[in-house]
């Protein structure tokens, strides 16, 4: 086998949901957001896992998530979508039951003149100018939309992974602001809402990364494990260059892996010279740069010859390859490239 395997934890995902659900109070329902293909990590048994663990609720971005969620859970679960409801939405949204959070006047229209009577919720915008009505918009349109029942009223949080950032509580306030009194379910916190405490927790939140082993949720069980086959070994002499542009030189005579995968599967060209695949519990530096198919790598340390490495296992989290390569968990794994093969563990999927 050439390509690499990504072998996905659905038990630790379950674990997880069940982690972040005990944050919260019994009365506030812990929901999943499993939208970009379950982060990357295949919706179909991510979803089927957190349904087994108790989500009931699930929030997708875009109507077309929504349809293959639906056909991976069925009838029973409750789909929202943040993207609400687009031109072109409408037979998916009525015929699949899926519920647009509606962002803005022209949703709005769409979907109380498209599907007269289909539940919706209501995104607002408490301030990180993304999606959803601004506290003016949302004070025409509140006594008529309400008389519409809304299943949910939610808003978004711009600094959550930042505890001490004074843009949570300044949020938290518009947002209250913007639903005294509504009498319907609230919800404001992703994971690192869920985090913040009970005061963002209103009727229900809506984890993302944490399910999948990411930051901000730091006591995260590790889903993923990244195996990557070797396809060559070779032994290159002291001031030999390794790689395009030359740009690392073999400062002692060096043992060298050649392995298949690159920057055309998700692992980062920023990775270049910045990080280390695993043999068991030793690290084995990145040499040169990473290109579209293939990596190199210094496996001199090493008692024999690896058939793979491991470039995320327990050994190197999601969060230290993002922080290698400059970005955040969240872009490693929804770049996760079509030629790894998926294999799922711990639960049947
Ligand atoms: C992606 C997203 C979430 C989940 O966020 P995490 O940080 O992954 O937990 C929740 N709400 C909205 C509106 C989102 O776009």
């Amino acid at each position: 086998m050439s390509t690499g395997r990504l072998t996905i934890d659905l038990q630790a995902i379950a674990e997880n949901w069940r982690a972040l659900d005990a944050c919260s109070a019994a009365t506030v329902e812990t929901a999943a957001t499993i939208k970009a293909d379950g982060y990357g990590l295949g919706v179909g048994p991510v979803a089927r896992a957190l349904a087994a663990a108790g989500a009931r609720t699930f929030f997708v971005a875009v109507a077309e998530e929504g349809a293959a969620l639906r056909e991976a859970l069925g009838p029973g679960a409750r789909i929202f979508v943040y993207g609400g409801h687009m031109p072109g939405d409408t037979d998916m949204i009525g015929d699949l039951g899926l519920i647009p959070m509606l962002n803005c006047i022209e949703q709005l229209t769409r979907h109380f003149e498209a599907l007269p009577g289909a539940p919706f919720g209501v995104q607002l915008d408490s301030g990180m100018n993304r999606l959803g009505m601004e506290p003016a918009e949302w004070a025409a349109v509140r006594d008529l939309v309400m008389r519409q029942g809304p299943h949910l009223v939610m808003s978004h949080l711009a600094c959550a992974d930042e505890p001490d950032h004074p843009m949570n509580r300044a949020q938290l306030r518009t947002f209250r602001e913007m639903t005294r009194g509504l009498g319907v379910k609230l919800s404001i916190a992703a994971t690192g809402g869920t985090l913040l405490g009970p005061d963002y927790h209103f009727d229900m939140t809506r984890p993302g990364i944490g399910l999948y082993g990411g930051r901000p949720f730091e006591g995260a069980a590790s889903v993923v494990r990244l195996s990557l086959p070797v396809i060559q070994i070779r032994d290159v002499a002291e001031g030999e260059p390794v790689g395009y542009g030359n740009t690392w030189t073999a400062g002692r005579p060096t043992r060298l892996a050649t392995i298949s995968a690159g920057y055309a599967d998700g692992i980062h060209r920023a990775l270049s010279n910045r990080t280390r695949l695993f043999h068991g519990t030793t690290p084995c530096p990145v040499v040169g740069r990473v290109s579209m198919d293939l990596i190199t790598v210094d496996i001199t340390d090493l008692d024999g010859d690896p058939q793979a490495l491991d470039l995320m296992s327990t050994m190197q989290l999601v969060d230290e390859i993002a922080d290698a390569a400059g970005t955040i968990g969240y872009e490693i794994l929804t770049s996760l490239g079509p030629r790894y093969v998926r294999r799922y563990i711990g639960i049947t999927p």
